[in-house]
């Protein structure tokens, strides 16, 4: 009887559109994920933005420092013109000298300290930003290759069906819903196959008598324990 043959030809079609369907998927969500890139652009965001207001610290400081190196020389360029001869306002002059000196040191120690911060922050972007554009050529070879593989898997799963249809022309409608019936509730396997006398989908020994009607294959002979169509190997 060949029904059991187109029954059995069904279900193969059927676990390879299954094995496809399921591949098509997890492409799918493959191609929606990135949350490595998401990662690593987000690690660039955050040291730039750490980085912006120490540069402008530098920047600050550095104008101060000059700002200071600016008083302090025409305090003592005034000090040293001989204008002066008052000793309270020379003593002034002098106190306000060693006050501007001490300032200029404090600022010159903190400007170090950021640009120490700065270089850290520079590198620590640079790595960020080279590891950033590794990330984007890794995925954009990654998207075209799975891109590819779901294409040719479209292009199967179309043939598949092609198949599928003139086979299921030649089975009556009574199977069809047998066949979809024992598809649903069996895991996606309607049709299994008999290896000696065990049904293949739940692993248990048929009697004789059951074995030799698959063997005869003129009719839809069922296992006795798990329901699924059997076909002879
Ligand atoms: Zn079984």
């Amino acid at each position: 009887m060949s029904i059991v043959r187109d029954l059995y030809r069904l279900q193969r079609i059927d676990l390879e559109l299954d094995a496809r369907r399921s591949r098509v998927r997890e492409i799918t969500a493959l191609l929606e994920q990135d949350s490595v890139l998401r990662e690593a652009e987000a690690q660039v965001a955050s040291l730039q933005n750490t980085l912006r207001p120490q540069e402008a610290h530098a920047t600050d400081l550095n104008l101060e420092i000059q700002s200071v190196g600016e008083q302090s020389g025409e305090l003592s360029s005034r000090l040293y013109s001989g204008k002066v001869s008052n000793p309270k306002e020379l003593q002034d002059i002098q106190e306000k000298i060693a006050e501007l000196k001490r300032r200029h040191t404090q600022l010159e120690d903190r400007l170090l300290e950021t640009m120490i911060n700065v270089e850290e922050l520079q590198d620590a972007l640079r790595a960020a930003n080279t590891h950033l554009s590794q990330v984007q050529s890794e995925r954009a070879g990654e998207q075209t290759a799975l891109s590819e593989e779901q294409k040719q898997l479209r292009r199967e799963i179309r043939a598949l069906k092609q198949d599928r249809e003139t086979v299921e022309q030649r089975i009556s409608p009574d199977l069809q819903e047998l066949y979809a019936s024992l598809r649903a509730q069996k895991k996606g396997v309607a049709v299994a196959v008999l290896q000696g006398e065990m049904c293949s989908g739940c692993r248990v020994d048929q009697t004789t008598m059951l074995v030799q009607r698959v063997r005869r294959g003129q009719e839809i002979v069922r296992c006795a324990s798990c329901g699924r169509i059997l076909v002879a190997d």
